[in-house]
């Protein structure tokens, strides 16, 4: 903010003065008298119609006569004193009466000051002059005392902001420091916000933003300063003479009094925060950098599943300097065309065919290798690079499909992975569509995989849904990737258009023949997928065991280490140009295709 042009902008204002007056000549008077002084003129023609503009303009000066119809002067001065908006509006009150009684009155009544009718000239620009020169250097002294106030505190919460955490924290490390004191501060950050905010609007966030400063701000400790920085960012800091066992406790308590349900909207809803900790002397001595060291162990909290506190250690900054080169050399990634793509083999267990395929990410980097998607999907979605590079996925995996139909291979359905912010995009739907175009495509052979924690994101405006729905009117096909894994509601099968189950492969490693009890989930699945109308493939299929037991309970399509890892295109071309002579996938031709 650019203090120095609010005030110049409030300086070159002009006054504004109300001339309040019945008489039409009256008015004319002071109208000559004062408009080549540069102020802005209004003017009422009696009590009501004063109050009224006083309402509106909040004038810088009330010029009133005294004798009016109707509501005359002396009322409209009590009626402005009493309203809190308009209690110190300067007020000089014109008379033709020069007698004591009515002076008395007015001053009774709250008048700042008189003048007599006939005006004289001088005296009329002098006294205005005076009185709105005044004014307009308390609105100055109102306006700076804002200023000062916003550059301190949050205006949503009223908590103290950065700056003024940061300077009250140089302060208390300066004593501390002399008192052989520690100070702890605490790094705070509500979990999954955006989600919250964006699926029960900005309002809502808002006021879960007041309710959880109002619970860390009774929560604390006594003497420690709890600030907002910026969205669902906070900052405790604390002095004491052990740090550390206190700030456990602190940190404890803080979160379980943000975990305690929020009515919003009427729905209750819960959040958790994540918390990170830096102490002083261990951790710094100086204020940014215990800030810093706290927010880093804040992200590590979240890390490691949220809803806790973690201390900061000195690893943290290793690992965050890892993260740093990690995220630079991802940013390069497209330009040095070092993204590949590998493709594993779908197999109908029926026939042993190869029916799609499903396209998988690797990063080939220069000095580590082929990178599997553990290693950067979550960065680069942090990072917002997932647009680029599911976009260029997108292309890629739709013009080698294209291509092996035109090498006239059977028709295979590519899956492609959809990440969550790719899905909250509202530009995935054109750029699917510029995909299928340029590369030729049929949209029936392209298989979007999203999951259930993806799809949930889009609770809020059914952005999404509408968006999945155009894209299966095209052809394009929507499967729901480790399904069962992510919510146990069920609803949104009917929100979502959806064609394909992917059950999870923490539920095939159950499979066992000998214990249906241990396999009943994937039965269920298979089940309810059938019931529905879905198709349902397995993932992770790793042994014959499996195999059978699917086969046995009608699932129709798998895919695993078992029948192939994924492959590079020339590998899988290579796979279905061999096809005819080495024969379909069968239990006995397995050994294959064991890599990666
Ligand atoms: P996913 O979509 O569930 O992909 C299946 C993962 O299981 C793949 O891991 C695959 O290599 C692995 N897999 C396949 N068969 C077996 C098996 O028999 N046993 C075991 N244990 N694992 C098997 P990968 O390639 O490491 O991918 C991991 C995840 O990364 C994928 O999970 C997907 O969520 C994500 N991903 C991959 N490619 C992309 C992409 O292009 N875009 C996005 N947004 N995410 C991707
Ligand atoms: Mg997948
Ligand atoms: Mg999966």
């Amino acid at each position: 903010m650019d203090f120095r042009a609010i005030r110049k902008k409030h300086v070159n204002d002009k006054s504004i003065i109300l001339i309040v007056d019945d008489e039409i000549v009256s008015r004319y008077t002071v109208e000559m008298l004062l408009n080549t002084e540069g102020y802005h003129l209004i003017f009422a023609e009696g009590g009501t119609e004063a109050l009224q503009k006083a309402e509106t303009f909040i004038p810088d000066l009330m010029l009133l006569d005294v004798m009016m119809p109707g509501m005359d002067g002396f009322e409209v001065c009590r009626r402005l004193r009493a309203n809190p908006r308009l209690a110190e509006l300067p007020i000089v009150m014109v008379t033709a009466l020069d007698d004591r009684e009515s002076r008395l009155h007015g001053i009774e009544m709250g008048a700042d000051d008189f003048m007599t009718k006939p005006f004289d000239r001088a005296e009329l620009r002098a006294r205005v002059r005076s009185i709105t020169r005044l004014n307009r250097y308390r609105r100055l002294i109102e306006t700076e005392e804002q200023l000062v106030y916003l550059a301190n505190y949050d205006t949503l919460t009223g908590l103290p902001n950065r700056n003024l955490l940061v300077e009250r924290l140089r302060q208390t490390l300066d004593r501390a420091s002399r008192n052989q004191q520690g100070v702890a501060v605490l790094s705070l950050d509500l979990d999954s916000f955006q989600i919250i905010n964006d699926s029960i609007g900005h309002e809502c966030g808002d006021k879960l933003l007041c309710e959880m400063a109002q619970r860390l701000t009774t929560s604390v400790a006594a003497g420690a300063t709890v600030a907002r920085f910026s969205g669902d960012e906070f900052a405790v800091m604390h002095e004491s003479n052990d740090p550390v066992k206190e700030v456990s406790i602190m940190a404890q308590r803080l979160l379980s009094i943000i975990s305690n349900p929020v009515i919003l909207n009427g729905h209750e809803t819960v959040v958790t925060a994540s918390i990170g900790v830096s102490i002083y002397p261990n951790d710094g001595d100086e204020a940014l950098q215990l800030l810093k060291n706290a927010n880093t162990a804040m992200s590590r909290a979240k890390e490691r599943g949220k809803n806790s506190y973690q201390f900061f250690t000195a690893e943290m900054n290793t690992f965050a300097l890892k993260r740093l080169i990690l995220e630079n050399q991802l940013r390069k990634v497209l330009s040095q065309d070092e993204l590949r793509l590998y493709y594993q083999p779908q197999i109908e267990l029926e026939s042993g065919r190869i029916v799609g395929v499903e396209a998988l990410l690797r990063w080939q980097h220069p000095e580590y290798g082929l990178l599997f998607p553990s290693h950067f999907i979550s960065v680069a979605e942090d990072m917002g690079l997932i647009i680029p590079i599911g976009e260029w996925v997108l292309r890629t995996a739709c013009h080698q499909n294209q291509q092996w139909l035109e090498m006239g291979f059977p028709l295979l359905c590519m899956s492609v992975n959809v990440s969550s912010r790719q899905f909250k995009n509202p530009d995935l739907l054109q750029t699917v569509k510029q995909a299928l175009i340029d590369s030729q495509l049929d949209p029936n052979l392209l298989e979007l995989e999203l999951t259930e924690s993806v799809l949930m994101a889009d609770s809020g405006n059914h952005q999404g849904a509408a968006m999945l729905a155009e894209l299966q009117a095209m052809g394009v096909k929507i499967a729901i990737d480790d399904f069962g894994t992510g919510y146990s509601s069920l609803s949104y099968l009917k929100r979502f258009p959806v064609n394909t189950l992917k059950i999870d492969k923490a539920f095939v490693e159950d499979i066992t023949m000998e214990s249906e009890h241990e396999s009943a989930i994937t039965i269920a699945i298979i089940a309810m997928a059938h019931s529905l109308n879905l198709s349902v493939i397995a993932e992770g299929v790793e042994n014959t065991e499996q195999w059978q037991f699917l086969e046995k309970h009608h699932c129709k399509i798998a895919q695993g280490f078992l029948f192939s890892h994924p492959l590079s295109s020339e590998e899988i071309s290579k796979l279905l140009a061999d096809m005819p002579n080495a024969g379909y996938f069968t239990p006995l031709n397995l050994s294959k295709n064991k890599k990666r």
